[in-house]
């Protein structure tokens, strides 16, 4: 595997793989890698005559008081484990490379940006995620893009951007990987005490709830919430948001219809973390029905 930082470089391996007739796969990551993003670039290998793990903690998507300079950074472990799973390329460029100096364009995705976590983060987070997809997408011309279900709304926002550039990026959202205990793994869990890692797995529990009440028949927006509420409150926590949306276009949902999300933001010690889960209301009925 090469470790490449500059885009000169990284165009000139991917039109070598284009001649060669091979499709390149791309995996986004801010490094700190574990199984999640494992399984990205697993799944873009499969689908991929060339695999490119970027790696770029971005700045432009981090608040003011947000955790940049303490955000885990071990590019080693990274490159060794990125390898392992099958990447031929690490594209790590340094900030002046993505930003040089005179860096005027920010890309604004409007709508799906406003809510959940772009409501809690501010607009600056997603104007930053859009910015450096669209530029990343523009270095490496990827022909598809593995992304995880785990940041549900950063899909949203990559797919719209994707459609409203007509960008010719085909955008492939991965399962979330979790640990044993169920917490969606994410490089801030290295954020969390022993205490608060026992309180993290009441966000996978109240999806579970949500989960199961919606098998057992209830579709209404209000009670699924309330039930997951009530996990987490067990848990002491008490989320930023708890919201059942479209998982499509993140309008909000007073009913799980045939499918909807259920988006849950709390923090828990030192980190702030997320998870979510596809509401499927159109399945049969199980045994409890
Ligand atoms: P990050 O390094 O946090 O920016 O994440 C890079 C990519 O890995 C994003 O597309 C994330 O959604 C994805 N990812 C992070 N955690 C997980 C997880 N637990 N399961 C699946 N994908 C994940």
């Amino acid at each position: 595997m090469n470790v490449l930082r500059s885009v000169a470089e990284i165009r000139a391996a991917v039109a070598d793989a284009k001649a060669a007739g091979e499709e390149v796969g791309l995996v986004p990551t801010m490094g700190a890698l574990h199984e999640g993003h494992l399984s990205l670039i697993r799944a873009a290998r499969a689908e991929s005559g060339l695999v490119i793990v970027s790696l770029f903690v971005n700045p432009t998507q981090f608040g003011a008081h947000e955790d940049l300079d303490a955000y885990p950074r071990d590019q080693e472990r990274d490159a060794r484990l990125a390898r392992e799973a099958g990447a031929d390329i690490l594209f790590a460029p340094p900030v002046s490379e993505v930003y040089p100096d005179g860096f005027a364009t920010t890309i604004h995705v409007t709508g799906v940006t406003d809510v959940l976590c772009g409501a809690v983060r501010g607009p600056g987070h997603f104007d930053g995620v859009a910015t450096v997809v669209a530029k990343l997408f523009g270095m490496v011309a990827p022909d598809s893009a593995y992304f995880g279900q785990k940041d549900a709304q950063q899909v949203v926002v990559v797919r719209r951007l994707v459609r409203d550039l007509n960008m010719p990026v085909r955008v492939v959202a991965c399962p979330i990987v979790r640990e044993p205990d169920g917490l969606a793994m994410s490089s801030r869990n290295a954020y969390l005490d022993e205490a608060s890692r026992r309180r993290a797995t009441a966000l996978n529990r109240a999806l579970d709830t949500a989960d199961a009440l919606v098998r057992s028949g209830e579709r209404r927006a209000a009670p699924v919430i309330a039930a997951a509420r009530g996990v987490l409150a067990a848990a002491g926590l008490d989320p930023e948001y708890i919201e059942l949306r479209d998982a499509e276009d993140l309008s909000a949902r007073e009913d799980v219809g045939d499918r909807a999300l259920l988006a849950i933001s709390a923090r828990v010690g030192a980190a702030r973390l997320i998870d979510n889960r596809i509401l499927e209301g159109d399945h049969r009925c199980d045994a409890s029905c």
